[in-house]
């Protein structure tokens, strides 16, 4: 239980204070959450609508709960009432919808455009054109209960730490040329979420504001990869 604490002191230490470290605590149980709590950490990152839904009660109030897994529309409404960043947004539907809940709700959610960069085609997301498309699109405008703060993406799972980089590298690219096409003006867009436990220094030296990190805090899960 005090590894924990102890892990993630260790990678806060060898992080810039700018990047944000979210703890990635899917499949763990409330208890290795709460240990974490109490050792200082307040931004957790969650896979599943329902498990987060089923957590979040069962937490303190001023934890910040990031939603990093693919979201389906049907189950935007589980953590649309707490839910402080989605990582995951890959199309105009997804936005629509959570639109609409944000509003349900009387809040505006923020969220990141995830982008395709690994080589695996397993990997959801958008590729730069087809967010230009989205960014262009009339039917954006409307939606007025969601905030477009970047991009988020993941690396191809692989020791090639040559090929990481380069992924790391493109998804800077295009959060880069999409802040000069769109969101100058717009101070918020300003993060990129990358880096996990194998990459994540990798991911800070290529301009990472987000790491999302879960086995090198809590340990492995059942399921590593994808679970
Ligand atoms: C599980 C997961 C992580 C954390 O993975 P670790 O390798 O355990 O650090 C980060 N991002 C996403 C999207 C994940 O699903």
């Amino acid at each position: 239980m005090n590894n924990i604490v102890e892990n993630i002191n260790n990678i806060k230490k060898n992080i810039p204070e700018y990047v944000k470290l979210i703890a990635v605590s899917k499949t763990k149980p409330v208890e290795d959450i709460l240990s974490a709590y109490n050792g200082g950490c307040k931004v957790f990152g969650e896979n599943k609508a329902q498990e987060l839904q089923t957590k979040q009660p069962q937490l303190p109030n001023d934890i910040e709960w990031h939603f990093i897994g693919h979201l389906q529309t049907n189950k935007v409404k589980y953590i649309a009432p707490f839910v402080s960043l989605i990582h995951s947004v890959d199309s105009i539907k997804l936005m629509k919808e959570i639109n609409k809940q944000a509003e349900k709700n009387n809040r505006i959610i923020d969220f990141l455009f995830e982008i395709h960069i690994a080589q695996e085609d397993s990997k959801f997301g958008l590729n730069a054109e087809g967010l230009a498309e989205i960014l262009k699109s009339e039917e954006i405008k409307k939606l007025t209960n969601i905030r477009p703060c970047g991009v988020m993406g993941m690396a191809t799972y692989t020791e090639d730490f040559d090929q990481i980089r380069k992924e790391f590298k493109q998804l800077k690219q295009v959060y880069d040329s999409i802040k000069q096409a769109f969101f100058m003006e717009k101070p918020y867009f300003k993060e990129i979420s990358m880096g996990m436990t194998n990459d994540y220094t990798i991911a800070i030296q290529e301009g990472a504001t987000m790491i999302r990190i879960g086995s090198a805090i809590f340990g492995l899960r059942a399921c590593s990869i994808s679970g």
